[in-house]
């Protein structure tokens, strides 16, 4: 029960591992979307001297393996951005994620990147039988975010999903769904053919300065780049301390039901991508094989795909009792990285972050279970800073790289989901 991304993308040419020393403008750890990103904007901006070095294959982290959401906004709350950053701050930092939603699709197109892209929007559906959470939703993304997200009462909502879970919902129509590892492969494709290299099954082992640059090494060769970005989401491991004493490692959940012929459409007759508006939401999405995709929950370890299948087989019959004679064909799961304040870590390194050797590297990290818009964000704010000198923008400023004390901040954030998902309970009964 492997990702149904994996199986149904065409087959891959074997991976070119970095063998000797090169030499590059750039040096990128990770092909993740965030990589990915930053290697895409540096090209575009003429830095065609960029080399990604990536452990395992492309998208083989969270980004070839999510949801397939392409939305607005991050980890964090948008009322919660409003209250941390004031509302100018907080509207441009949104308006980021959404130039990046814009920005995938021109790159969908521009580079004929076929990825299964579905225009439907992102429907966020009301498991509480209270339409005051809806309407004040809607009343903040348009006061203070400048986007209109559409009221659908319980009466309309036939036309979207049919389940009687739900009270009601709004629509982002700015959103939609892809498959996110054709994505990926897509990108990368254009890296390269912008000039970029891509270097698989080669795991960054250090980096260190060298001159007035740094020497980043794998098992079987280095790379002396002037410039390194540190993207390894959460599957970095032992390279770079003050980073990753920042961030938790966290996974979820996916699963891939058998082909439902005419009944997908019957129960899921919305485009959209759906979720709802419980802390600990399902999130799920119709393919256009007549399978449901399902995914959701978080822990702080990874679980077994029979287990993934079971788990979340029985959240989906919570919406869609029709649905307890479907088989689930796949299973998977991913690791996301957050940090403390559940916002994107964007920026470079100095001493004063305790970065020994790797002061001076450029960081895009902790994009939490938002992250396909923030990733893009967050290449095109590095390959900025790269290329042109451009500063990190306000927004991002205040959240730095806070200590997430190991595995007490995992206990911490697995206690703080069991209260939340207690929470969602006592207000749905
Ligand atoms: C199951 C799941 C569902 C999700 N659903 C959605 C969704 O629907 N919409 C949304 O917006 N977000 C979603 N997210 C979040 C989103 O996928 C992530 O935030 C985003 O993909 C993170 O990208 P990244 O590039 O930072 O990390 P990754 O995609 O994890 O990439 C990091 C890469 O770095 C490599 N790496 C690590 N260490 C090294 C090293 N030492 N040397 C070389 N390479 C290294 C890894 O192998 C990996 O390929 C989901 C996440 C998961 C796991």
């Amino acid at each position: 029960m492997s990702s149904y991304y994996e199986a149904t993308i065409p087959p891959r040419a074997p991976a070119q591992p970095l063998h000797g020393a090169i030499d590059a403008e750039v040096c990128i750890v990770g092909a993740g979307f965030a990589g990915l990103a930053t290697a895409l904007g540096l090209v575009e901006r003429g830095i065609r001297d960029v080399v990604v070095l990536e452990a395992q294959r492309v998208g083989f982290g969270a980004s070839g393996r999510n949801g397939g959401f392409v939305f607005g906004g991050y980890s964090l709350d948008n009322a919660d951005l409003l209250a941390q950053l004031g509302p100018q701050r907080a509207k441009a930092c949104y308006g980021l994620t959404r130039s990046a939603v814009d920005l995938i699709r021109r790159r969908v197109q521009a580079h004929a990147i076929d990825c299964d892209l579905v225009e439907g929007g992102a429907l966020l559906a009301n498991w509480f039988d209270d339409e005051s959470l809806l309407l004040k939703q809607q009343r903040l993304m348009a006061d203070h975010f400048g986007v209109q997200w559409q009221l659908i009462r319980k009466a309309e909502l036939e036309a979207h999903v049919r389940s009687d879970r739900y009270f009601g919902a709004l629509l982002e129509p700015d959103a939609f769904h892809f498959h996110p590892l054709k994505y990926a492969l897509g990108e990368a494709r254009a890296v390269q053919a912008g000039g970029g290299r891509i270097q698989e099954a080669s795991p960054v082992t250090s980096i260190s300065r060298a001159g007035t640059g740094f020497s980043v090494s794998t098992a079987q060769g280095s790379v002396a780049a002037r410039h390194v970005v540190v993207a390894g989401g959460g599957y970095l491991q032992g390279l770079v301390p003050a980073i990753e004493r920042a961030m938790l490692p966290i996974a979820t959940y996916v699963m891939v039901t058998e082909p439902l012929g005419a009944l997908q459409r019957e129960l899921v007759p919305s485009r959209a991508a759906i979720y709802d508006t419980r802390f600990a939401f399902d999130y799920y999405r119709a393919l256009a094989d007549t399978r449901l995709l399902w995914g959701g929950r978080i822990n702080v370890r990874d679980r077994r795909p029979e287990d993934i299948a079971e788990f979340l087989k029985r959240d989906m019959l919570r919406v869609y009792p029709r649905l307890a004679d479907a088989k689930v064909e796949f299973a998977w799961s991913g690791m996301m990285s957050y940090a403390r304040h559940k916002m994107p870590q964007i920026g470079r390194l100095t001493g004063r972050d305790g970065a020994g050797d790797a002061a001076g590297a450029w960081y895009a990290l902790s994009f939490g279970g938002h992250g396909v818009a923030p990733t893009t964000v967050a290449g095109e704010v590095l390959a900025a800073a790269i290329a042109e000198g451009q500063p990190i923008p306000d927004g991002f400023q205040p959240y730095g790289l806070p200590r997430t004390f190991g595995p007490l901040g995992l206990a911490a954030a697995q206690a703080t989901y069991a209260w939340f998902e207690l929470k969602d309970w006592a207000r749905s009964i």
